[in-house]
């Protein structure tokens, strides 16, 4: 049954991708968030609260929607954390019946056979934990041992496929806890990825020798895995400016939970247009408009989505220009070790 499922999931992919590279003119990825609360505090986290409410049903529904109705290829759905979603069995139901990729990012930390169960009725087909470190520390208590059981309760129930993501950089304390973290879900028969991010300044730091170490080992275990390394990976690694095309806010967008559409989690602010009345004329902008920060931009979901169109369409609009302060930069000097976004910890695959 869960290969069955599994291959099933592969040749709607194999089709989703073949659309995606036939035209340009639809979004490959949508991030849509159901709501920002969460359970947790890590404390480099900027993209939750604690307080606020589910976005109702059926205002989810619409945006869905909407997605569906401007073309886009996969939905993943993310937060605050999703699971505290009362309704999100319903909102992935609508992601699949509009043909549509259903993907999920969480902490994991509601998993239970049961909620495993219901994520396999509705018709999830992805989902992704970021695992910080391997004991619960002062920034994150998203960690291997506190969410073993978790692993395990997919690893018997799940018939989606589950990617296990992982993090060396800055603010890691332990960067050798990221090969346990990866060694773990690869027994558990998960795929892995490794992010690698910057500091809470948004300085892309090259790795230490320390770190280096541990991207090497996971880049030789990536071989006989299924860890995935790409180009933009090795230069974040180096500190190097990446040569790639970002099409965020029209290959990728990013929905909040007020249905705004924003570049990327990185880039909120603009356009800042309601996705109701986002058109194709803004996808096609979008498309053609280069942007400022993507040379040291560390969002790896856009990344992946920018491969299908690297290749193509040189962009020549006028170019978005980040207002953010800190946007990452290299630097060659003395290493800062605070907070980072959560996203460039979660959103590191589609
Ligand atoms: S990183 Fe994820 S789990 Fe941690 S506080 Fe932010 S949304 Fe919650
Ligand atoms: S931060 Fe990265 S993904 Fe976001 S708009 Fe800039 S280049 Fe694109």
């Amino acid at each position: 049954m869960k290969w069955r499922n599994k291959a099933k999931i592969r040749a709607h992919e194999l089709w989703k991708i073949g659309s995606g590279l036939l035209s340009t003119k639809h979004p490959v990825l949508a991030h849509i968030i159901p709501m920002r609360r969460c359970n947790l505090a890590c404390t480099y986290c900027n993209e939750y609260d604690d307080f606020s409410p589910p976005v109702p049903i059926d205002e989810m529904l619409r945006r869905v929607d909407k997605l569906g109705d401007l073309g886009t290829s996969i939905v993943t759905i993310s937060g605050g954390e999703p699971t505290l979603h009362p309704e999100l069995d319903a909102i992935i139901a609508r992601i699949r019946k509009r043909g549509m990729i259903a993907g999920l990012i969480t902490n994991g930390y509601f998993l239970t056979p049961e909620r495993i169960q219901k994520l396999n009725a509705c018709g999830l087909q992805h989902l992704q934990i970021s695992i910080d470190n391997v004991k619960p520390d002062r920034v994150s208590k998203k960690s291997l041992k506190v969410l073993e059981s978790k692993l395990r309760n997919l690893a018997e129930h799940a018939e989606f496929f589950v990617n296990i993501n992982s993090v060396i950089g800055s603010g890691i304390d332990q960067p050798e806890d990221a090969v346990e973290v990866a060694n773990g879900a690869v027994e558990l028969g998960f795929s892995t990825t490794l992010g690698i991010i910057h500091d809470g300044a948004g300085k892309l730091v090259p790795l230490s020798a320390r770190e280096m170490s541990v991207y090497d080992r996971l880049r030789q275990q990536g071989k006989k895995s299924y860890a995935r390394f790409t180009g933009f990976r090795e230069d974040l690694a180096h500190g190097k400016p990446h040569s790639w095309r970002c099409r965020a806010g029209a290959r990728y967008l990013y929905i909040c939970e007020d249905g705004l559409v924003h570049l990327c989690s990185q880039q909120r602010g603009y356009p800042g247009t309601a996705l109701a009345e986002y058109t194709k004329e803004d996808l096609r902008r979008e498309f053609d408009t280069p942007k400022t920060c993507a040379r040291y931009c560390t969002v790896a979901c856009v990344q992946i989505v920018g491969l299908i169109d690297n290749w193509r369409a040189p962009q020549k609009g006028d170019p978005y220009v980040s207002q953010r302060a800190d946007d990452p930069k290299p630097v060659m000097a003395a290493r800062q070790s605070q907070g980072t976004s959560s996203v460039e910890r979660e959103h590191q695959q589609v």
